[in-house]
């Protein structure tokens, strides 16, 4: 039992045996998809809404923690009823939480998104309280001293020389209350006395000893990074964008504007400015960025501009991320910067949300509860009736369609760069003549190699983007055409030169084996040695396709006097990262090569030269969205080009030089792209037309699997016939991954024109679902980002 606990409200045995007058529901994290009711002991209450509690559960009664999330009923019910019968309610053994970890306001968000997403409530309630928050991180407890109230007589009258030098020194303290009690360790210290002095005062009543919770204090912001935080002027979109948010931010009601702003437009600066008029109004704001974006600049260009401003990401320690969620929730934050999760931040009155990169997909949870944080935080902004601004330069075809067509969405753009910024130039490389060179496969055409050379020559920076982690996509055997596959997934493995950290255990493949190279499941992290020679035909074996590493490898090869470092998530964790960056803004690395880590709001003005290795990466995965995405990574890369006087250039190397979204990225034309995809969406159903869920079934026995799919099948239909819902039924089959970590993959796709209509159809199944959830795991998910 840790500390906090201690702290926290006890009673076990005696309280079996209490009265009870006030009955409580409770969510469990583990539970079923269901609340359970329970008696609460008078010594116990007063209990609210978004305290935990400690209950016996289940029929061996297992102490299990839960969310109280509603007060149901009053007065001595000890009776409840289960299926016609009568049964008799449990009783809460303990409160966990002093106060209440969420306010009624994010209960009522939880709500929302149990319904909405379709997962228990208990789950979302988990989710949104980090970890470090509920293990109490971080916490102490530490014993305080103070002089109790009308004691003077008494003290006048002491007589032990130590007695008098405590009370003497707490006087000096002016410790008079429990407010201003001073640690009792470290006044021994000073003293040099013992514990029985103070335990004599505290006997005569002369003195108070209290226990206070006391949070360490640890510096979430890493100080560093230069940036420049001097007051910049408006341009005139600028300012009628402002102009805007504010007469948005005055009207204290709900409202969303997307800021549809190209790459250094100077959207950042705006959510600055909009921040600064909701602190003006006494209320606080939430700004939700990538996390990858989070160690970058951007954290420092609001922390020069807002002092009460709390951290939430990945990079934090469990003590630091406990200490700035407390921070937050005692009013001691008024902004709050952090990735996905941020949007549950416990503000008391945000008035403002900001969701940069709206369009990534990385704000999708991609376990229960599934929430897409940007739709998260719309629907926060409603329940406090706050504004909110979605930012991007390449917006999700949801956000644009809602802007033009929905109630309370406004659309603001910024067509232009600052300062009128020129665009990089777009150069297209055909990969399909010249990749093949002399010396084998070269990921570094022609033209992009000699104007590297030159932008070297001339002490600028390059960024090179390779969307592809490890060395070579596949290991593959020329004459029998085996491949190395993941035994647990149905993937092909990746070709690494090192193995990763924290991967799966080392297991050899039969044969002799490569003195370097691993090969690695990118789903599982199972890793092996990769053999010297084919396992089935004895053929040498060869590395097909390419990873960010092979790409280090050959610049370092033809580019030998060039500083070059690598980013992608196998080569660094967020601090490594962070050092880089640095190392990069201060011109002491010449390239940056990597995955779309580097796609994200960096800011290097000596930059001048961005190769995208492979504009096709993602153009080859079997998802509606694939498009969308390579526009994307096409010119939010190519945004990095440039970001000063200096002209920047961008090459796109591609085997599919045709394709219309890299077409459209090279011309920078985001209308005529959005055009064409929207025809395509329209024509076959999809979002931002229609809604999309998908269910993913999972077992590691293939026919019970098959079974429970269909069964699935048919429960959907039944609802569908019955409620007579217009909807769209894909399925099962085989998901894209078929199998992952051995579980075999099935997959039903949904389509429905409207929200309303799918929500009818999972809160039909509902019931049916939790029924049908011991068979095969079932995964539901809303709105999802992609269909693999
Ligand atoms: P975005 O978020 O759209 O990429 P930023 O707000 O980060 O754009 O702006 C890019 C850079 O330009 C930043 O360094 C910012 O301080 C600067 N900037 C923003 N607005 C202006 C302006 N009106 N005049 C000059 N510089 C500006
Ligand atoms: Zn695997």
């Amino acid at each position: 039992m840790n500390k906090y606990q201690t702290n926290s409200l006890f009673v076990t045995e005696d309280v079996q045996q209490s009265k009870c007058s006030h009955i409580i529901r409770v969510a469990f994290e583990s539970g079923a998809d269901t609340q359970f009711d329970y008696l609460v002991p008078d010594e116990l209450w007063p209990i609210v809404a978004g305290q935990r509690v400690e209950t016996p559960f289940g029929r061996k009664n297992k102490l299990e923690k839960g969310f109280c999330v509603e007060v149901v009923g009053q007065g001595q019910e000890h009776k409840g009823t289960k299926k016609g019968r009568e049964f008799k309610l449990k009783k809460v053994c303990r409160i966990i939480d002093k106060e209440p970890l969420l306010d009624a306001a994010l209960m009522e968000l939880a709500k929302w998104i149990s319904g909405y997403y379709v997962c228990p409530l208990g789950q979302v309630l988990a989710a949104m309280v980090p970890g470090a928050v509920k293990k109490g991180a971080g916490v102490k407890t530490e014993k305080q001293i103070y002089i109790a109230r009308g004691v003077e007589e008494v003290i006048g009258k002491l007589r032990g020389e130590k007695q008098k030098q405590i009370v003497e020194y707490l006087q000096r303290k002016k410790a008079f209350n429990s407010d201003s009690a001073v640690e009792l360790q470290g006044l021994l210290a000073e003293l040099n006395c013992t514990r029985t002095s103070v335990k004599r005062l505290a006997e005569k009543q002369v003195v108070k000893i209290t226990q206070k919770t006391i949070l360490k204090s640890l510096p979430a912001i890493p100080a560093g990074m230069a940036i420049r935080t001097d007051r910049v002027v408006l341009n005139q979109e600028q300012q009628k964008a402002l102009a805007h948010f504010n007469a948005e931010i005055e009207t204290g009601l709900f409202g969303v504007t997307l800021l549809y702003g190209v790459t250094d437009s100077g959207k950042t600066e705006l959510y600055i400015r909009a921040i600064d008029r909701v602190l003006q109004k006494g209320r606080s704001a939430i700004v939700l960025l990538p996390e990858i974006a989070l160690t970058t600049q951007t954290v420092q260009r609001f922390s020069a501009r807002f002092e009460k401003i709390a951290v939430m990401h990945s990079g934090l320690t469990a003590a630091q991320r406990n200490v700035q969620w407390q921070k937050i929730r005692n009013d001691e934050a008024d902004v709050v910067i952090g990735a996905r999760s941020a949007v549950f931040a416990p503000l008391p009155s945000p008035g403002l949300i900001v969701v940069d990169e709206e369009h990534e997909p990385s704000y999708k949870q991609d376990t229960a509860p599934r929430y897409n944080a940007r739709d998260v935080a719309i629907k926060r902004a409603q329940l406090s009736k706050a504004h909110c601004i979605l930012g991007s330069a390449t917006p999700s075809l949801e956000a644009l369609f809602n802007s033009r067509s929905k109630k309370h969405f406004s659309l603001v753009r910024l067509p232009k760069r600052v300062m009128d910024l020129a665009f990089p130039e777009m150069r297209l490389v055909d990969l399909r003549y010249g990749f093949h060179t002399k010396e084998g496969i070269s990921l570094i055409s022609q033209p992009l190699a000699e104007h590297l050379k030159e932008v070297l020559a001339k002490g600028e920076q390059a960024i090179l983007l390779l969307n592809r982690r490890g060395y070579s996509n596949f290991v593959f055997c020329p004459s029998c055409r085996y491949t190395l596959h993941c035994r647990n997934c149905d993937v092909t493995l990746t070709f690494h030169k090192s193995p990763l950290k924290g991967a799966g255990r080392m297991r050899t493949v039969t044969g002799k084996h490569m003195d370097y190279g691993f090969a690695v499941c990118h789903y599982c992290g199972a890793q092996t040695l990769v053999p010297q020679a084919c396992p089935l035909c004895g053929a040498g074996l060869a590395m097909i396709g390419f990873g960010s590493q092979r790409l280090e490898g050959e610049l370092a090869r033809r580019f030998p006097q060039a500083r070059i470092s690598r980013v992608d998530s196998d080569s660094m964790a967020g601090r490594d990262y962070y050092h880089v960056l640095r190392d990069f803004s201060e011109c002491r690395i010449d390239i940056l090569a990597g995955t779309q880590m580097l796609a994200k709001g960096l800011h290097f003005p000596n930059v001048t030269l961005v190769g995208i290795i492979s504009a096709d990466t993602c153009l080859y995965l079997p998802d509606f969205r694939a498009n969308e995405r390579t526009f994307q990574l096409i010119s939010q890369v190519a945004g990095r080009a440039g970001r000063s006087v200096k002209k920047g250039m961008v090459f796109v190397q591609t085997f599919l030089p045709d394709q219309p979204a890299i077409q459209f990225a090279l011309k920078n034309d985001f209308d005529g792209f959005i055009q064409e995809e929207l025809k395509h969406r329209r024509a076959c159903n999809l979002p931002p037309f229609w809604r999309l869920a998908g269910l993913i079934m999972r077992d590691r026995n293939f026919d019970k699997l098959q079974a429970a799919s269909d069964a699935m099948r048919e429960k959907v239909d039944n609802v569908i016939r019955r409620d007579n819902l217009k909807v769209t039924v894909r399925g099962p089959m085989p998901a894209v991954i078929s199998r992952i970590q051995r579980f075999h993959r099935m997959q039903i796709i949904i389509q429905a024109p409207q929200a309303e209509t799918m929500q009818r159809l999972f809160t039909s199944l509902r019931a049916d679902l939790w029924r049908l959830r011991p068979a095969v795991k079932v995964a539901i998910d809303i709105d999802p980002v992609n269909l693999l």
